[in-house]
Parts: structure tokens; C-alpha cells; sequence
């Protein structure tokens, strides 16, 4: 007999293992909807100060893919997917899902909302007028199968559970939990039909795995829980330091992120992109060597087939395909104010943690359960890490609702930035790459 949920939230607050049968329960049941918020946010939190062994992660990631539908894309190109653990300025999955699908793969996406500081793919895509990212199993299989790619989110038909433990652990402080970021990315990667995942596991200050160590140890409980569920997993670890690229919010992270196509985006975000890209399509089988396959995505941006591949997407979900070329059709905030240096320099670092945040007080990520974002707001960093500066120069702009949004975030992105006297050099992006 199934214990009741608070037996199943009391065993493992006092640090016992859950049994597997117990873990499919309490997920078939989230996605159901039938356990209270405040027992899932309990469980969350045991499982947060006690953790979950290798065997129950991966029973609990199965449990959490078994709590939807799980999709099979049958034969044809290999359904290969990238996820990121979570970072602040990561809209790396905006270009790439479609410069992977124009190189030959199909790239079947469920993608998260915003988690704590981090922003979420599925609110950015959210900026694009009339882009949905609420499609069916049906729908979602056909975009996918038309166009090489689709974004959706998780539904109730896909990894509802997911979505659940999702939501409330955003507001609750329980999302830096190894068992529960496996059990929630590989949940939704093995019920959207991939047959291959790249993770970029971010690491730094802006991440949920703020050292190498921690990033490693979360890769490998990926890796292995991967394997258990059948699904290969490689993963690149990368820095999280600093936020990725220079736009840091829902429509100005979609603007910057479909300047890939036309060679205008920012270094480090064409770095990891083109990496990941590259991972992918030997994963998938598209290509033999990175060195081949970053070749390869490079031909697909300058020949056009990129960008071609993207328009289609986004239509077939939509979405104003217009955007690609027209960034002034996303929403625009009503205020827009330049931050200047305080001082002449070099800057030293940008705490991505602290940017995070000041973009979700904005009003880009959300605050409470359910809680609306505002896709016009943001930061855009004129500034990177090893820039020079100088005193009065602007280090970035805050794009806010209201006067007193942008003088609050205004201050917020001064005091995340560090200018110091002697040169500095950028952090390196790539950390190193673990392969099953
Ligand atoms: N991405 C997810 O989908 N889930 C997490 O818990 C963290 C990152």
C-alpha cells in the first residue's frame, strides 16, 4: 500500500530512500493535480537538505516522464535536444534549435519558464507576438516533423508532474537540488522524443552550481541518470560568472539571440552556440568530428538556411516570423535609462546572480506562483568583463515599466558591477566537455 503523502514528505525529511513505487506514486499524483502545493513544497524541501540517491533520481525521472505522454518521432533524422541547467542571459536555445534543424537534425524542445533568478526559454519565445508555446502532443510532432523544430512547454500532456514540482519550486527556494534539476530536465528531454541530449551545464555566481565541483558532480548525475532512462547525455560545462551575451530579459534576450543570423551577436553567445551546435551534431549523428560539425552550422548562418529554418519555426507556431528582421515589433518598455561609470577602469566582474534577480524584480521573471512577467523589461550590459571603461561612460541600460522600476534596477546594475584599475582578462566560456 502507498504511504500517504506526508509519510512519503516525513521519510524523507528524516533522510530515508524512497522506494521506487512510492516516487512514481507522488509523481503520477502531482501531475494529476491531487497533492496539495504545500506537500509538494514540503517534499521539495526535504529533498532539497536530504537529497536522493543515484537509483531514486533516476526512478523519480522515469516517474516524472511517465506522469504525461511520451512522444516517439519514429524514423527519419535523429531527434537530438540541448538543455541548460539555468543562467541569466541564456537565450542560447532561441537560434539554436532551428541552425541545428537547418543542418539536418530535428529538434524536438520542451523548454522550462523562468526559475528563480534564471530566465526561461518559454517566456522569452512569449515575447514574440503571437508565438504559442502551449501545443499539443499533435501539433508539437507536426512542427517538428514541417520545420526541423519546435519550442514548446511542458503541458498536461507532457511531464505534467514537471510542471507542478516546476512552478512551486520557483517560488520556494528549492530549485538548487541536484535530484530535483535532474529529475526535472531529464522528465521532460525523454518524454519530448529526443534520442540524444546535450545539457550546457552552466557554472558561476548566475547558475544554480555556483563551482567547477558542483557543475561536474550535477553533469555526472545527469550523465548516469540519462543512461538508466536511455537517453545519451553529453555535457559542456560553461561559465555563468557573467551573463551570456549582453541582453538580459524576455524580448531584449529574443532580439539579441536572432542577431546570430545576421553575424551581429554577441562573441560569447555565438562561442557557446556554435559549441553546443557542434556537440549536437555529432550526437545526433550528423556529423563526425565538433571541428566538422561547427564547419557545417557555420555554412547554415551564412548561406541563409538558418534564418530560413527559424522563420518557418516561429510561423508554424504563430509566431510573427517578422522579428527575425524587425526587432522594434517586440514589445518596448516604457522607460529606457543609461547607467554610467562611476569611475575609469577595467571592469573585474558583473555579478550575474545579482542581475538576475534585479530582472526579476522588473518584472521578467515571477515573484509568486502564477505571477505575470513583463516582457519588455530588462538590462542590456554595454559592458563585459575585461572591457575597458571610462568615468560617466554608460556600462548598461535598464529598460523598466515606470520611473521608479528603473531608478531601483538602475542602482541594482551599478552595484553588480566591479570596475577595477588594472587590466582584467574575460573568463574563460568553454570549461571542458563530459561524455557518457
Ligand atoms: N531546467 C529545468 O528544466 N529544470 C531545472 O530544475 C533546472 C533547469
Amino acid at each position: 500500500m502507498t504511504p500517504s503523502w506526508t509519510e512519503i514528505i516525513r521519510a524523507k525529511r528524516d533522510g530515508k530512500e524512497l522506494v521506487a513505487g512510492d516516487l512514481v506514486a507522488f509523481a503520477s499524483a502531482a501531475g494529476r493535480g491531487e497533492i496539495p502545493d504545500e506537500q509538494i513544497s514540503a517534499f521539495c524541501m526535504a529533498v532539497y537538505f536530504r537529497g536522493m540517491t543515484p537509483g531514486e533520481t533516476a526512478a523519480f525521472a522515469g516517474a516524472m516522464r511517465d506522469s504525461g505522454r511520451v512522444v516517439d518521432f519514429g524514423d527519419g533524422p535523429t531527434p537530438v535536444d540541448k538543455h541548460s541547467t539555468g543562467g541569466v542571459g541564456d537565450k542560447v536555445s532561441l537560434a539554436l534549435a532551428p541552425l541545428v534543424a537547418a543542418c539536418g537534425l530535428r529538434v524536438p524542445m520542451i523548454a522550462g519558464r523562468g526559475l528563480g533568478h534564471t530566465g526561461g526559454t518559454i517566456d522569452k519565445l512569449a515575447a514574440i507576438p503571437g508565438f504559442r508555446t502551449d501545443l499539443s502532443v499533435d501539433q508539437f510532432r507536426r512542427v517538428v516533423n514541417d520545420t526541423g523544430c519546435a519550442i514548446a512547454a511542458q503541458s498536461a500532456e507532457i511531464a505534467p508532474a514537471d510542471g507542478r514540482l516546476y512552478a512551486i519550486r520557483d517560488v520556494t527556494a528549492t530549485v538548487e537540488s541536484v535530484p530535483l534539476i535532474v529529475a526535472s530536465i531529464l522528465s521532460k528531454k525523454c518524454a519530448e522524443g529526443a534520442r540524444a541530449l546535450v545539457m550546457d551545464v552552466k557554472c558561476g555566481g548566475g547558475a544554480f552550481m555556483k563551482s567547477r565541483e558542483e557543475a561536474g558532480l550535477l553533469a555526472h548525475a545527469l550523465i548516469d541518470a540519462g543512461r538508466e532512462l536511455g537517453l545519451p547525455v553529453r555535457a559542456i560545462l560553461t561559465d555563468m560568472t557573467q551573463p551570456l551575451g549582453r541582453a538580459v530579459g524576455n524580448a531584449l534576450e529574443v532580439a539579441e539571440a536572432f542577431a546570430m543570423f545576421d553575424g551581429a551577436a554577441p562573441d560569447d553567445l555565438v562561442e557557446v552556440t556554435m559549441e553546443l551546435a557542434a556537440h549536437m551534431l555529432v550526437a545526433g549523428g550528423a556529423e563526425r568530428d565538433t571541428g566538422e560539425a561547427r564547419a557545417r552550422a557555420r555554412r547554415a548562418i551564412d548561406d541563409g538556411s538558418a534564418r530560413k529554418t527559424a522563420a518557418a519555426w516561429i510561423a508554424a507556431q504563430g509566431g510573427d516570423a517578422r522579428v527575425l528582421d524587425d526587432a522594434s515589433l517586440l514589445p518596448r518598455a516604457a522607460v529606457v535609462r543609461d547607467v554610467n561609470a562611476s569611475r575609469d577602469g577595467a571592469v573585474s566582474s558583473i555579478d550575474a546572480f545579482a542581475i538576475g534577480l534585479a530582472a526579476v524584480e522588473l518584472g521578467a521573471g515571477r515573484a509568486t506562483l502564477g505571477g505575470r512577467v513583463d516582457p519588455s523589461v530588462g538590462f542590456v550590459l554595454a559592458k563585459k568583463v575585461g572591457d575597458r571603461v571610462r568615468a560617466g561612460e554608460a556600462i548598461g541600460t535598464v529598460h523598466a515599466a515606470n520611473d521608479d522600476d528603473a531608478g531601483r534596477a538602475a542602482k541594482r546594475l551599478a552595484g553588480a558591477v566591479s570596475i577595477a584599475e588594472r587590466e582584467v582578462s574575460p573568463p574563460a566560456l568553454i570549461l571542458g566537455a563530459i561524455d557518457a
